[in-house]
């Protein structure tokens, strides 16, 4: 593992007084534009180039706007910055996952892992703050301070992996390790980092249709995926405004143990949850719900709750995603031993569902699914235990 860029608490305090115009789409950067007197017919056009220097060429600086009149880019400098949230850390694991720890404007940190594969790469972002549901098996419930990100913050976290990752064009890593060598860097956006995010709805969604752009950062909603641990009412309307693809965090096929691993479980039960997930729009043997499930050991993970798992999801276009739980300091939880997650996924092969074990990526810098937590947090308990 590698670490490098600032350590928390070296950074600068931050003195930016200026508006981002990073997450605007291209009708807040018109009302913006407007705020600084262009005139109404010039609008749509400068929009436009503005979008385009955001979002296709990853501009830092209002000066290599070379299309923007220089009274105009000056004008913006003085009002406005392209600024992305920092980074207060940066770990290169030694499989080539990265994660950052980002430092928002007030403070506040959240991570971001990126996953690189021979032919693709995958950025895990997050969508809060900590989390306000409490799974017993998750870091990230175990986090206090819970807000939500705006859409600044959700695309700023792809903005600064493009960033380091050199994922702009004419652009190239300072550390390329590991990253694979395709057009783009980042291929596919998961919603798998720290939050709920469909109790950030709005914000998620301005966000992911700014990211989806076609002229823009261009990822296209089939290759993003929103994961959430149940919120029912939400999942149609996701569907009908947003429409990416999906994943549910099941792991569990009975109410009681369900109950006890996902607590939103007791507001919307299984069959609530896998009704919603039968009548998301668009689904097809090509545009299937991922269904993740954590292998807890002697928890969840016997041969007739594998058997369960297949019977409940039989009639739903499906992907099975059997994720080694992850342990982190503290956790009442022991990763399921390997034969018995062998077993299980060999009855869940054998229902048809290809590959279903998810490999451990970046388990040396603490970036795997569920554990993220923001090391501030770590920090000032230890600090405290200190004191
Ligand atoms: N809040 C959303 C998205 C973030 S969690 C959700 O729960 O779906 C992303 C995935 O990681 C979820 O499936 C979550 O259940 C899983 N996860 C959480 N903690 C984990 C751990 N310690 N080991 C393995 N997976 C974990
Ligand atoms: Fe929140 Fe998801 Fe973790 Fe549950 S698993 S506490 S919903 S981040």
């Amino acid at each position: 593992m590698s670490m490098i860029a600032a350590h928390p608490g070296l950074l600068p305090p931050r003195t930016e007084a200026r508006e981002t115009l990073v997450g605007l789409d291209r009708r807040g950067l018109a009302d913006r534009l407007q705020d600084l007197g262009v005139p109404e017919r010039q609008l749509r056009m400068r929009a436009r180039q503005l979008w385009s220097w955001l979002y296709v060429r990853g501009a830092t600086d209002f000066a290599a706007m070379t299309d923007i009149a220089k009274e105009l880019r000056s004008e913006l400098g003085a009002s406005f910055s392209l600024a992305r949230p920092d980074v207060a850390v940066e770990q290169i694991s030694e499989d080539g996952t990265r994660k950052w720890l980002l430092r928002l404007t007030d403070g506040k940190e959240v991570e971001t892992v990126y996953i690189p594969e021979e032919d693709r790469g995958t950025l895990c972002i997050s969508s809060q703050v900590g989390c306000t549901l409490t799974c017993s098996f998750c870091h990230t419930g175990t986090q206090k301070l819970v807000r939500n990100l705006n859409p600044a913050e959700i695309v700023g976290q792809i903005m600064v992996a493009r960033d380091r990752l050199g994922d702009w064009p004419g652009a190239v890593a300072e550390d390329a390790r590991g990253i694979p060598d395709t057009e783009r860097k980042i291929t596919n956006v998961v919603l798998m980092g720290m939050g709920e995010p469909l109790y950030n709805f709005d914000n998620v969604r301005e966000a992911m249709t700014i990211a989806s752009d076609g002229e823009g950062l261009s990822v296209s909603k089939r290759r993003i995926t929103l994961s959430t641990s149940g919120v029912v009412p939400e999942i149609p309307r996701w569907g009908a405004e947003a429409g990416t693809m999906l994943a549910i965090s099941l792991h569990a096929v009975r109410d009681e143990l369900r109950d006890q691993l996902v607590p939103i479980n007791k507001r919307w039960p299984i069959r609530d949850l896998l009704d919603a997930c039968r009548a998301y729009p668009g689904l097809s043997n090509a545009k299937r719900i991922t269904f993740e499930y954590v292998m807890l050991k002697d928890v969840n993970d016997s041969v007739s709750d594998a058997k369960e798992l297949v019977r409940l999801l039989a009639k739903i276009p499906a992907k099975i995603n059997l994720i080694p739980f992850n342990p982190w300091p503290g956790a009442p939880f022991e990763c399921s031993d390997w034969e018995q997650i062998e077993q299980f996924a060999e009855i869940v092969n054998r229902a048809g569902y290809a590959s279903p074990v998810r490999s451990p990526r970046g388990r040396d810098i603490m970036a795997a699914c569920g554990q993220l937590k923001s090391a501030s947090v770590k920090e000032r308990a230890s600090a405290r235990v200190a004191v």
